[in-house]
């Protein structure tokens, strides 16, 4: 009998973190449990973006105990969109999803890109519908940022997205090939165009 090797499709999830020691094994552990359904194999890529804590030395133990988690050790504190960047850079899975380490991303919507994604759309970007627990002030201030973006660019960037979304591999490697060094990711994926479609979901 002859046996047909398929190669498995592989999600990659980004997640930069910056001071996240309290973060890491929660966010570890609910998507563990939110892709534990799903068919596809998948890899954690932590970015440890310049941490002064515990951050990276707990991402290390998850690694040694765990060959789905892997890391990269940022030398400085770059800032978020440069250790996203760093992360896409470094990553080679079917899809990449990027999320925050700090529990405010759901990894339950991650199941919901994946459907988009598999209907044939390359970014699958999360809608927000509510911003509990944030200030008055920070949701204003928020859909204010996100309103006069829209109108002062050419390109439409979705309102109220963040970088919480799931990229097709063509997607990451075009982000790659543009070499750009200060980045804005979710301006420069709006602009490349692709399919792309929103997923709402309430961010905590
Ligand atoms: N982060 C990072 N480098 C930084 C600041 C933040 O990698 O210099 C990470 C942080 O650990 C988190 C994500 O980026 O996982 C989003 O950061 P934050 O929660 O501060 O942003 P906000 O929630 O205000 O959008
Ligand atoms: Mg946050």
């Amino acid at each position: 009998m002859t046996k047909i090797a398929l190669m498995k499709t592989t999600l990659e999830i980004i997640l930069p973190a910056h001071n996240e020691h309290g973060n890491i094994k929660p966010i570890y552990n609910e998507i563990k449990e939110a892709l534990a359904i799903t068919e596809y194999d998948y890899f954690i890529l932590f970015v440890d973006d310049g941490s002064k804590d515990e951050t990276l030395s707990q991402i290390k133990d998850l690694a040694k105990e765990d060959h789905k988690v892997k890391y990269i050790e940022l030398s400085r504190n770059f800032g978020h969109q440069a250790a996203v960047m760093a992360g896409i850079t470094n990553a080679d899975g079917d899809a990449v999803v990027i999320m925050d380490a700090d529990l405010q991303d759901p990894p339950e919507v991650i199941s919901e890109f994946v459907k988009q994604w598999q209907l044939g759309f390359h970014v699958v970007y999360g809608k927000r519908i509510s911003r509990d627990g944030e200030s008055l002030f920070k949701k204003t201030s928020a859909a204010i940022f996100y309103r006069l973006l829209h109108w002062l660019t050419e390109v439409d960037i979705p309102l109220d997205s963040g970088d919480f979304r799931l990229i097709d591999k063509k997607v990451a490697d075009s982000l790659k090939g543009m070499n750009e060094k200060s980045v804005f990711i979710r301006g420069l994926i709006a602009w490349m165009g692709y399919r792309q479609t929103p997923v709402e979901y309430h961010r905590e």
